[in-house]
């Protein structure tokens, strides 16, 4: 599953005067995040500090738990030996082996922790075994 991708975000913080309730609204860019500003109260007039907001918005990292992961982890693991597999079967098909003999073969490899080049040539070398024991 894809994450999305944060682009851009509003923010309305709303204040008040402390005099008289009167909504001070602040958008976006006009919220103070590093300087002290300052603003006129509309209503009463009273001189206001407005102190910088601390704004962050970012994407929270996923926090899993680590059984998820390690399940996940497996997962791929499974997948990655499906596809060497099939793509070890492809190259030693294409070598004009027929793929019944190749299948029957792999099945007896333990092809765990080996990469593509060698499950072919252990698939190979069986294969050349198994003609000479014939002929
Ligand atoms: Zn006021």
């Amino acid at each position: 599953m894809d994450d999305i991708k944060l682009i851009n975000y509003h923010l309305q913080i709303q204040a008040s005067c402390p005099h008289c309730d009167e909504k001070i609204i602040f958008l976006n860019k006009d919220i103070p995040e590093k300087n002290i500003i300052y603003r006129t109260c509309k209503s009463c007039k009273s001189r206001l500090r407005v102190k910088p907001f601390n704004v962050v918005v970012e994407v929270k990292k996923p926090n899993k738990p680590k059984d998820s992961k390690v399940a996940t982890h497996s997962d791929s693991t499974k997948k990655q030996d499906t596809t060497l597999i099939s793509q070890a079967r492809k190259t030693i098909t294409s070598y004009g082996f027929s793929g019944k003999e190749v299948d029957r073969i792999l099945r007896t490899i333990n092809y765990t922790n080996m990469n593509l080049e060698t499950l072919i040539k252990a698939t190979l070398s069986k294969m050349d075994q198994n003609e000479q024991s014939t002929t």
